[in-house]
């Protein structure tokens, strides 16, 4: 933006997704020579700790979080350009408190951070405006939960489309900016050989998996008004698989981007009150074992009975030409076995197998945790002789992300970026390309709403599944219901 001086505002500056993840990331976008070097980043908190405590504590967060990979230099160069403002959003003045801070606002180029509860969104924004601080090209970034509903989504949105348009509105799903998602739109769109097979004429189906081994710790208060399908379906896996079954976007711009990502969400097959028991399964942990602890269940660590899905699994259908009849199956939990996300491509067998049963459908794995990686099973001639024909043996063709850029060549794994990195960065820069449009939360809100709509309507409750397991009976039925399917556990 020209001449403009650059600012972050950072609102929950001493929140924790700010310490264990937004400072941490600002400092190494500095170290790596991405921050101008007039950049001013601004905290704002309610609490009244002063900059120079609160710089140390950030100073603190970012060396737990990044510790070896930071230099003493940028830790130094970044904390000079922090100034902790305590203010209370929701008060009248702050608009203006903030704007004698940041001085003649028509040279700066402001981004609005809002690691807020969104209930805060409504007083935060209109402050922003009444302050004349919303005009371009001033931006604003904001974090789930977008709603907890379609209805509610639009209250939120409007409350910051009144001061932002929507082109200046970043809307966070952290998983876009993870390295490997970014991936699949290079592997799709990058390279002619999966493509032109890449329809439901070739592929059996797909299978989307986040699994967490943690339960819901600190975060009960929040979840449990929003269970595994708000919080990680909605917009996690709805995001995976946008990017995996979109049309070829006619450019990498933002919006042909997210028209395409838009028009998936809008064919998704409703899910209604007569296919609910068989294209869903809802799971609530109870007693076991996971994440290398004793369990004691999600009612029990809540006190009190409880109607939350803490795992989900959804068989989904996209009603278009390139997917009809492809199911697409989705699937996260909390306390399961193993913290991992990945994504199965399971091609058809081979029309006619010269090798009888020997012959196995491809597979293709792109896994984004806890490595990032991804195979491609091939059938090989198994080695040696045999005195009668040849026999099949299943290799993987596999990359190694973080072998084949081992940038250093020290033979250790580079740094893994937080994915908030790219994000901020893109916020600075002013590109939404990976952030969501309004029209995107909105598809996903609608087709979320009748699954739960379905539920209710239906009377399906969570099966319990013990701590440790991948999730109900009925996670796995969906699946094994259809040819010989089964989950890549
Ligand atoms: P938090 O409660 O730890 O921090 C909130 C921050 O906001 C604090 O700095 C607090 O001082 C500040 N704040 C609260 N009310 C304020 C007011 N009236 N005026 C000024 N400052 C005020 O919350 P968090 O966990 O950091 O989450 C922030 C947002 O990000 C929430 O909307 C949350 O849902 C979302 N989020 C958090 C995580 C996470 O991992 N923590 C992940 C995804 C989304």
């Amino acid at each position: 933006n020209g001449a403009r001086q650059p600012v972050f505002v950072l609102v929950g500056g001493t929140g924790d997704l700010a310490m264990r993840m937004l400072w941490p990331s600002l400092a190494m976008l500095d170290q790596d020579g991405f921050l101008s070097s007039d950049l001013r980043i601004i905290s704002v908190a309610r609490e009244d700790c002063g900059t120079d405590v609160c710089v140390d504590r950030i100073g603190e967060a970012v060396q737990k979080r990044v510790g070896e990979s930071l230099e003493a230099e940028t830790l130094s160069r970044f904390r000079k350009r922090i100034v902790h403002l305590a203010l209370d959003a929701a008060h009248d003045d702050w608009g203006d408190k903030l704007k004698a801070e940041l001085g003649d606002i028509d040279k700066l180029d402001i981004v609005f951070f809002l690691s807020v509860s969104p209930s805060l969104f409504k007083p935060i924004c209109e402050h922003i405006e009444r302050a004349g601080l919303s005009k371009a090209p001033n931006r604003v970034v904001i974090e789930k939960p977008i709603g907890r509903d379609l209805a509610t989504s639009k209250i939120i949105n409007d409350s910051v489309a009144h001061a932002f348009d929507e082109s200046r509105t970043f809307r966070i799903d952290h998983y876009l900016g993870k390295e490997t998602v970014q991936n699949l739109i290079a592997l799709r769109f990058g390279n002619i050989v999966f493509e032109p097979l890449w329809n439901a004429q070739s592929i059996d189906h797909i299978q989307i998996t986040i699994a967490e081994t943690v339960g819901v710790g600190e975060r009960l208060g929040y979840y449990d008004e929003y269970g595994a399908i708000r919080d990680m379906l909605q917009n996690h896996l709805l995001q995976l698989l946008c990017l995996l079954a979109m049309e070829p976007p006619s450019a990498i711009t933002s919006d042909a981007l997210r028209d395409e990502k838009v028009k998936v969400l809008r064919s998704l097959k409703p899910i209604t009150a007569e296919n609910v028991q068989t294209s869903t399964a809802r799971g609530q942990y109870g007693p076991g074992f996971a994440d290398g602890h004793p369990i004691a269940g999600y009612e029990a660590e809540k006190g009190s009975p409880s109607n939350t899905e803490t795992f989900v699994a959804i068989k989904a259908e996209i009603a278009n030409w390139r997917w009809a009849g492809t199911p697409i199956y989705m699937r996260t939990g909390k306390c399961l076995p193993s913290r991992s996300t990945e994504i199965v491509i399971q091609f058809k067998p081979l029309p006619h197998s010269i090798f009888g049963a020997e012959a196995h459908a491809n597979r293709l794995l792109i896994r984004l945790q806890p490595d990032e990686d991804i195979s491609l099973t091939l059938m090989n001639k198994a080695p040696g002789l045999t005195s009668e024909g040849m026999h099949l043996q299943a290799l993987d063709l596999s990359l190694s992300l973080i072998k084949a850029f081992d940038g250093n060549g020290d033979g250790k794994p580079p740094r893994r970026r937080i994915a908030y990195e790219r994000l901020i960065l893109d916020a600075l820069n002013g590109n939404n390309a990976q952030f969501v449009r309004r029209d995107e939360v909105e598809a996903a809100w609608t087709w979320v709403d009748g699954i739960v709509q379905a539920w209710t309507d239906t009377h399906m409750k969570p099966q319990m599944y013990p701590a440790g397991t991948f999730g109900p009976v009925s996670a796995f039925r969906l699946i094994e219901r259809e040819g010989g399917r089964t989950w890549n556990d």
